[in-house]
């Protein structure tokens, strides 16, 4: 069984429809990116998967659990990282950490919040106040804060916005080695270069569809190119040829 499955997924605002049709499955312990431009719809479908945004027609079913009729029993073992989520500033970074295990969860909290801190690697600056924090380092604690619980499913926004180079690359590795036990990553992103090193296998979404999916490599030699880039442009080009 897959971890996640998509199937038809259509999500409209008001009579605009901002996912149409979509459909893929991720397995478990994969890193799966949904790639795109602005407005192609990621967050859209990522906030639908996180159960936040109600579905107009489809099915997602996340570990056998249907999301229109589970959505608690989902809650209970997926974490959701928003593109701009914020930590709260008067907070430090371990306090904050602690706050969201108590707030939020009922069992073995401190144990949560030593792994948040550990993910988070923030040494001494774990203890000073958000509000201190470059925005690589409150990325860094988000992410802690989003992976701490040991979901089954991480989905993770634009997981490496805004960061620099160095900051990106701890990201990536801390995202990698949660991958390698087992937890299952959705993640979107317009960073096509990035995607490429990260993701097991990715979809590329234009205007709510997505236009073609597959592992990096294998979409790179299908069509010819030598980077997501490429591929991301000649798919783009090939599908409007199609309309
Ligand atoms: P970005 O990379 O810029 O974050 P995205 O791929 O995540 O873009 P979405 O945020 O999912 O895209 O938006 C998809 C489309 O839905 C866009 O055309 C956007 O304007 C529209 N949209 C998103 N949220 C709303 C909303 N609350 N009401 C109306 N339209 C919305």
């Amino acid at each position: 069984m897959a971890t996640v499955e998509v199937n038809n997924l259509i999500k409209k605002y008001g009579p605009f429809e901002a996912v149409k049709k979509i459909s893929f499955e991720i397995n478990k312990g994969e890193i799966f990116g949904l790639i795109g431009p602005n407005g192609a719809g990621k967050t859209t479908t990522l906030r639908v998967i996180s159960t936040l945004l109600q579905i107009n027609s489809g099915e997602v079913n996340i570990l056998g659990y249907d999301l229109k009729k589970q959505p608690d029993e989902i809650r209970k073992i997926i974490s959701y990282l928003p593109e701009d989520a914020g930590a709260y500033k008067t907070l430090t970074g371990r306090a904050y950490l602690k706050f969201i295990a108590k707030f939020f969860y009922e069992k073995n909290t401190n144990e949560m919040m030593e792994r948040g801190i550990k993910i988070a690697d923030l040494d001494s600056r774990i203890d000073d106040k958000v509000d201190t924090y470059s925005k690589g380092m409150k990325r860094r604690l988000l992410v802690g804060r989003a992976l701490m619980t040991e979901p089954k499913l991480a989905i993770l926004d634009e997981p490496t916005s805004g960061l620099d180079v160095i900051n990106a690359q701890e990201i990536r590795k801390i995202i990698k080695n949660i991958a390698a036990k087992g937890t299952t990553i959705l993640l979107s992103s317009h960073n096509m270069l990035e995607v490429e090193f990260l993701c097991d296998r990715i979809a590329l979404i234009d205007n709510g569809i997505i236009i073609e999916k597959g592992k990096p490599k294998d979409l790179m030699k299908k069509y010819n190119s030598n980077n997501i880039e490429e591929v991301f442009a000649k798919v783009v080009k090939w599908a409007n040829l199609e309309i």
